[in-house]
């Protein structure tokens, strides 16, 4: 199945030159959506590892069916102050101003081996970001998986050392 062909580009949103990769026109396609998670979980098949996490919001999206599918667990990273327990954040760097991720601090035992979903690699910012709470925890990213990836903004380079997936490259 050609899943690009599912994906919407919608020109000057959220501003102006920006072209977004609308997902909820793969989403709501029923086989569509499941050959994707499907080949996420074929992609998973022989790796070994006790976690997925997702950061919010995309990537609760992409990681809880992902999750349901592999019989692991699901573990959320958000924005600051949704998350009700006990939290280590993180902040990144955005092209105006910056970022914040938590995680609750209990979520991953050192040594679980963690794999990482979201929707869409643009500059890496938000999976880096993510890659640094799990690994603060004591977690080993086991993989990275995206729907998306805009290889000319690069974001591969920034996480150099790990095994990055994407199912669709513009
Ligand atoms: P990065 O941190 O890699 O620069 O940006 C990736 C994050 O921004 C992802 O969590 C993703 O949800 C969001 N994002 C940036 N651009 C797009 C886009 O064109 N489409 C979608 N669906 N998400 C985007």
């Amino acid at each position: 199945m050609d899943l690009k062909e599912k994906i919407r580009v919608i020109p000057d949103f959220p501003e102006k030159g920006i072209r977004f990769k609308d997902i909820t026109t793969l989403l709501k396609d029923a086989d569509a959506f499941r050959y994707a998670i499907d080949q996420f979980a074929k992609d998973l098949q022989d790796k070994e590892f006790d976690l997925i996490v997702g950061p919010e919001s995309r990537g609760f999206i992409i990681g809880t069916p992902l999750a349901y599918a592999m019989k692991k667990g699901f573990v959320p990273v958000r924005k600051p102050g949704k998350l009700p327990g006990e939290t280590i954040r993180s902040e990144y760097k955005l092209e105006y101003g910056s970022d914040i991720l938590e995680i609750h601090k209990d979520a991953i035992q050192p040594g679980q081996k963690v794999v990482i979903a979201d929707d869409l690699l643009a500059t890496g910012g938000t999976i880096l970001s993510t890659i640094k709470l799990v690994e603060e925890l004591g977690g080993e990213v086991a993989g990275v998986l995206f729907l998306i990836e805009l290889t000319y903004l690069n974001g591969r380079e920034l996480l150099k050392g790990y095994d990055v997936k994407a199912l669709i490259q513009y």
